[in-house]
């Protein structure tokens, strides 16, 4: 990153990449307001460009206000674009350590500017230290095995992109700049210089961008699939997964509870409807507290919740509706300063090898409407082993699904 006295087309490549970058930015920003890293790598972006720009261009023109002023760009394009990338993996550079990183590299480039002009120093301070600061980025946000693939992908091209600047400066700065003030337009720094930022920046930028959109199109996906009032998955995103589950071919039981609240149109009718919003969504938040993270719940119909429970058998899954069922219908629950006693009704059903989720569904709401005409506050399932139907009375083995 030095001055140039060359102006070329070509040098007005890379520029013009980073500022259409910066516009990509905005866009996704502009479509999904969540994501405020959007606007900060935005304007790291067009810093970046507007800083190659003026070494294109010399513009200011002269030495010491060129180095200064392009280096002050790329120094907070580089520490924006680290807040921007930190941020999104909710993390944080922080107002003043920006500012002190910016200081730091700005008095350094001053003093070989102007108190000991030395553009090799210049050359130095500039590349390693956005390439330390890079590094460090790469590092904070190391990828666990549970990040996703787009992770995964940034972090390796973030870290080829933070040592690049080590051996490219030191392989070539000194060899190509003997004594000058500023870098030869021709100069192989100058030109490897070049190609490096316009591709490797431009392979950043677009890789952070294509991570954001993957980060947009989860959660759009995530919001499609959740059921606001409840915060478990709705029908449509309950089906989805719970098909997956049902179709793969392991070997292990699949258990499947449905479940539907007693007489929740009085509640409705007696307390009123937000009196029934949030007996809702506590059950709702009931179900979550109790399911393992395997377990899919989902709300399939007005006050009907199914779930589906990987591993586990008709005795597991008994198990864990009894103690839903108990614990929903022991306690008298302060809806709104309301006294509210709930109950519900289960159905349970174990996937037999032949079956469809429609089946299973099928099979799981036939004991529900069975747990209903017994008499409501009960549970009917497919036979623990080979009996028939089974009541919710009596004890049942403990089961790998937790409490409530
Ligand atoms: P049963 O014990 O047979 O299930 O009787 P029920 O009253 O629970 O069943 P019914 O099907 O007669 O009524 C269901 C009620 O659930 C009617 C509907 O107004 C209410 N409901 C469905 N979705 C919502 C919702 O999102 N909020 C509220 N407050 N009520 C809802
Ligand atoms: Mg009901
Ligand atoms: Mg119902």
């Amino acid at each position: 990153m030095e001055n140039s006295p060359a102006i070329s087309m070509n040098g007005l490549i890379g520029p013009t990449i980073m500022l259409v970058f910066a516009i990509g930015f905005i866009w996704v920003w502009w479509v999904d307001r969540r994501h405020l890293h959007s606007v900060i790598l935005a304007a790291a972006c067009a810093l970046f460009g507007v800083a190659m720009l003026s070494q294109v261009l010399q513009w200011p023109s002269g030495i010491g206000p060129n180095a200064l002023f392009s280096g002050v760009l790329y120094t907070l394009a580089v520490v924006l674009a680290s807040e921007g990338m930190l941020r999104r993996a909710s993390k944080r550079l922080g107002f003043v350590a920006g500012i002190a990183l910016t200081a730091a590299i700005m008095i350094s480039l001053w003093y070989f500017a102007y108190v000991q002009p030395n553009l090799l120093a210049r050359i130095y301070v500039q590349n390693f230290s956005y390439g330390a600061v890079l590094l460090v980025v790469a590092l904070r946000i190391l990828p666990t095995r549970n990040t996703g693939r787009a992770d995964h992908i940034l972090f390796w091209v973030l870290l080829a992109f933070a040592l690049h600047f080590f051996p490219r400066t030191l392989l070539t700065a000194k060899r190509s700049l003997p004594t000058l003030a500023m870098a030869p337009g021709d100069s192989l720094f100058w030109q490897t210089l070049q190609l490096s930022l316009s591709v490797m920046g431009a392979a950043l930028a677009l890789t952070v961008l294509a991570t954001i959109l993957t980060d947009v199109m989860n959660e759009l996906r995530q919001d499609r699939d959740l059921d606001g009032l409840t915060g478990v998955l709705n029908r449509r995103g309950f089906e989805e997964q719970a098909d997956c589950h049902v179709k793969s071919r392991r070997r292990a039981p699949l258990a499947l509870i449905v479940c539907d609240l007693d007489h929740f149109k009085q509640i409705n009718d007696t307390l009123g409807h937000h009196v029934g919003d949030a007996a809702l969504k506590a059950f709702g938040g009931m179900l979550r507290k109790c399911a393992r993270a395997s377990d899919i719940v989902g709300r399939i119909g007005g006050e009907e919740f199914a779930l589906l429970l990987p591993h586990t058998d008709i005795a597991g899954a008994r198990d864990l509706a009894e103690r839903l069922r108990s614990a929903l219908s022991s306690d008298v629950h302060s809806i709104h300063r309301q006294d509210v006693r709930l109950s519900a009704s289960f159905g349970i059903a174990l996937k037999n090898p032949d079956d469809d989720l429609a089946t299973l569904l099928m099979r799981a709401d036939r004991h529900l409407y069975g747990a209903k005409q017994a008499g409501r506050n009960r549970i009917m399932s497919d036979p623990v082993q080979a009996s028939s139907y089974v009541d919710n009375t009596g004890s049942v083995p403990s089961s790998p699904a937790p409490g409530i």
